[in-house]
């Protein structure tokens, strides 16, 4: 069949009628368990009856208003985002690369106000991933992402974890603005950086006036088991980029900084049309209401205990499919030895489970953070088969 959709996404052959919770329900009638869950964008599961009717609430009473005016709902998810964080201002967006691009504007933009207009240079790190825009491209580590969009832009330059003469050399430059980093790389595979690393970062970064950006886009918002992934080693960055769960699936992203790397953000050096609408701001703060709740997050910490003790066990019996168990939290990475994708397809056709792609030939598990014991026994079920039906192609 012919499409006049650009051919940018490897789309697998399902088509999704609707959702209720952990589950899809495709247009032929079969029913999948989503590990998925839009990429650890519908984190309370599909059609959650809170966020739901908060949407339907909102629609009947405003849908659209320009941010030249009071936004319903705006100051009261950045007074608890606040609250609940280290940041001090927030800037609402319409997805993650944009939360990424204004984290990185308002690195610079800090730098310029504070009268060291040299400070430019950004660090990203290997493995990162931070959205298709152009900032967000030339700041990830992944050369791919560039490859065929005209010259890298200037400004950007990657360091390699664990390379500690390098990130040091460059940490202490003096036109450094910032490096920014995922605390647990998603599409990386699932990559956590050791909690003693972010703590050596954030004295380099301090000792020398450089900035931290956190990218919490995918491991942020209860992913790990707590609101954000950082809080594990106990530091924190000046500026962060979230966005997926924050909307429980609808669109609504944020950048996130401290009062003084704000410094810059003054009337008129930024801004979006639809960012922090009426209708995303509500949905917004229903899903934010129910993943702080600490049952909520006690949940993913117990779930990902017992998926990840399962899949350890699975491991065990499968050393010639099941190369490496990683990840914190609901983020979970399965290294394959075969190729992930063909496995993803066969956890899919074989036993209606969805898992999602990574690096590093990983698949990556990331079910809501509502998910029940039930359901995390059912996806290690459907996960064993699907290794057997790859131990057989394997020996076919
Ligand atoms: N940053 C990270 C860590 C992500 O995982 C993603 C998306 O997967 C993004 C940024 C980009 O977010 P969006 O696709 O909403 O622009």
């Amino acid at each position: 069949m012919s499409s006049h959709l650009m051919g940018v996404y490897n789309r697998a052959p399902l088509a999704v009628d609707h959702g209720k919770g952990p589950r899809l329900y495709a247009t032929d009638g079969t029913v999948y368990l989503d590990c998925v869950s839009g990429i650890s964008t519908n984190a309370l599961g599909h059609a959650h009856p809170r966020l739901v009717q908060a949407v339907k609430d909102q629609a009947e009473k405003l849908w659209h208003v320009s941010n030249i005016f009071q936004i319903p709902g705006q100051e009261e998810l950045a007074d608890r985002l606040c609250a609940d964080s280290f940041a001090d201002a927030v800037f609402f967006t319409n997805s993650g690369s944009e939360a990424v691009e204004c984290a990185l504007k308002t690195a610079r933009k800090y730098h310029h106000a504070n009268g060291q207009p040299e400070r430019i240079e950004i660090y990203g790190f290997d493995g990162s991933f931070h959205g298709r825009t152009y900032g967000a491209i030339n700041a990830a580590g992944n050369p791919n992402y560039v490859e065929g969009f005209g010259p890298r832009l200037p400004g950007y330059s990657q360091l390699t974890f664990g390379d500690h003469d390098a990130i040091k050399a460059a940490i202490a430059r003096p036109d450094t603005a910032a490096i920014i980093l995922e605390p647990v790389q998603g599409e990386g595979g699932a990559r956590s950086v050791p909690e003693v690393c972010l703590r050596g970062l954030r004295e380099l970064c301090d000792e020398h006036g450089v900035l931290i950006i956190f990218d919490e886009v995918q491991c942020g918002m209860g992913r790990t088991g707590k609101l954000w992934a950082h809080e594990w080693a106990g530091m924190a960055p000046d500026i962060m980029a979230i966005a997926k769960a924050l909307g429980g699936g609808f669109p609504v992203g944020a950048c996130l900084a401290s009062d003084k790397a704000a410094k810059g953000m003054t009337v008129g050096v930024h801004g979006s049309t639809f960012g922090g609408n009426p209708l995303a701001m509500a949905v917004g703060l229903a899903a934010y209401d129910e993943i702080t709740k600490p049952e909520t997050l006690e949940n993913v910490r117990e779930i990902a205990g017992y998926l990840k003790q399962q899949l350890a066990g699975l491991q065990e019996r499968f050393p010639d499919v099941i190369e490496d168990v990683r990840g914190k939290g609901l983020l979970i990475g399965v290294k394959l030895k075969p190729n992930n994708r063909e496995f993803m397809g066969w956890a899919r056709d074989e036993n209606q489970l969805l898992v999602a792609g990574g690096g590093d030939n990983c698949v990556r598990m990331l079910p809501p953070l509502n998910f029940t014991r039930e359901d995390a026994a059912d996806v290690i079920e459907r996960f064993e088969r699907t290794c057997e039906f790859a131990r057989g192609k394997m020996k076919a």
